[in-house]
């Protein structure tokens, strides 16, 4: 089977001590995941090394960055460079969330950049695709992603991309309390599986994990995991409530 994944993306917020203490609350749970589950802390740069220690005694919780910077060094003043987050031990990258493209202008081919930085330093990238509500009421969603993926992941050969986690996040259901129905996450994920299996195959594309993200919740997190081609989610808000993301991590397939 595989991976199912519950990704936590903290953005911008949280003292130190207080994403320490949602870590501490998370952990004492004592949530046991299968093999095939995993749970991963997307947290400021600052926190890494922090939630790092915090979750290198659980089996399958890890932490990725929430962005990186596309050259491998230099007059970059304020930037993270992949080499620097791999010598931290973090595993995981969040490439291209919607925030990311919007206030910080990351185009698509920027974003290739950062994928081929992740994987020249052992991180897996996470990457984000999604369409804003104008696509979506236009009806061309479809496309829209495929062009995402076509020019920030399609360069690369398959065994790297077998090992990518793709992160569909309607931008229209980002923080806004708007979900996805279950039908149009599926139905967009199983688009993208079949992208991708036209282009590698479809025992590569099954290899492929693909979260939903846009307002998952504690109450809507089983029913949207259940879907055959939805691996989990990528959540924002209902991440920084500790009760909440013990929810969705158990509610993971
Ligand atoms: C996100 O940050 O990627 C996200 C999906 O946020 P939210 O869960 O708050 O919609």
């Amino acid at each position: 089977m595989r991976k199912q994944i519950a990704a936590a993306n903290w953005k911008m917020n949280l003292t130190y001590q207080q994403g320490e203490a949602l870590l501490d609350e998370i952990l004492a749970d004592g949530i046991q995941l299968a093999e095939h589950q995993l749970a991963i802390f997307a947290v400021p740069y600052p926190y890494l090394l922090m939630t790092r220690s915090e979750v290198e005694h659980e089996n399958n919780f890890s932490v990725a960055a929430q962005n990186c910077h596309h050259k491998k060094s230099g007059a970059y003043t304020g930037e993270i460079s992949a080499e620097m987050l791999h010598s931290l031990g973090v595993p995981y990258c969040v490439i291209g969330h919607s925030e990311r493209r919007e206030y910080f202008a990351e185009s698509n081919s920027m974003l290739a950049e950062k994928v081929n930085i992740c994987l020249e330093n052992y991180i897996t990238p996470i990457f984000c695709c999604g369409e804003p509500l104008e696509i979506r009421e236009a009806g061309t969603q479809n496309d829209f992603v495929a062009e995402q993926l076509k020019e920030s992941l399609f360069h690369l050969p398959a065994e790297k991309v077998k090992d990518i986690i793709i992160a569909y996040e309607p931008i229209w259901a980002i923080g806004t309390g708007k979900t996805a129905s279950t039908a149009q996450a599926q139905e967009m994920h199983a688009h993208l599986r079949s992208i991708i299996a036209g282009k590698y195959g479809s025992s590569i594309a099954d290899q492929v994990s693909i979260l939903y993200g846009g307002s998952v919740k504690a109450g809507n997190a089983a029913e949207l995991f259940a879907s055959p081609d939805v691996d989990g989610g990528l959540v924002g808000g209902a991440s920084l409530v500790p009760a909440d993301f013990i929810a969705i991590i158990r509610a993971l397939k």
